[in-house]
């Protein structure tokens, strides 16, 4: 046999190989993915303590004002520095991958037990919204990663059905009326976000 044939045959077995080994594996990679991109929301914010049904009436989105951090993180320095004794101000956290995974939404204490945010310096308006805070400095020069946009969008549109909020009630901090905040700040993509809600009741 020819040097070159007998090339020929070793190089067409090793691309058999490749493309056999491809075959096999490639399934499991789309498997994998599939299972990571799912969040079963429901299951994530159901709670063991009643809720009452036309409680929660407002979200009120924010950042972090930080570049890392998690439901833990912020819960010690709202308990030790705020010494508010609920801890954790939001109900939700959603992780930008330096603390927590990045879209990873946790739930805080405050949701689990039903109880009030510590979200605004509106006392009223924080009995009855649902606090979210997305980690992340969205006044400078960060904005929300894709996957944090995405669970968000998964989190307030579950909250707009499951207790009728419209839209016009789904709003940034800055939005509420008390002493000047930026939060969430200015590259919070929220036009973006809110049209892709699909509420109920669309205004
Ligand atoms: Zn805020």
């Amino acid at each position: 046999m020819k040097i070159v044939e007998r090339h020929v045959i070793i190089f067409s077995i090793a691309i058999f190989i490749v493309a056999t080994g491809l075959f096999i594996y490639l399934p499991f990679i789309s498997v994998k993915k599939r299972i990571t991109i799912t969040i079963d929301i429901e299951e994530l914010c159901r709670v063991d303590v009643g809720v009452e049904e036309n409680r929660w009436q407002y979200i009120v989105l924010h950042h972090s004002a930080t570049d890392e951090g998690n439901a833990e993180s912020f819960d010690r320095y709202h308990r030790e520095e705020r010494k508010w004794s609920h801890g954790l101000a939001y109900h939700f956290v959603i992780g930008n991958g330096n603390g927590s995974d990045n879209g990873e939404i946790e739930v805080g204490n405050r949701w689990k037990k039903q109880i009030h945010g510590a979200h605004t310096a509106n006392m009223d308006l924080n009995q009855i919204s649902i606090g979210i805070c997305l980690v992340g400095n969205f006044e400078e020069d960060n904005k929300p990663t894709a996957s944090q946009v995405k669970s968000l969008i998964s989190l307030a549109s579950y909250f707009s059905k499951r207790y009728n909020i419209p839209k016009s009630h789904i709003v940034k901090h800055s939005q509420v009326l008390q002493k000047g905040t930026a939060c969430p700040g200015k590259n919070f993509p929220y036009r973006q976000f809110i049209n892709k809600i699909t509420p109920l009741h669309p205004l």
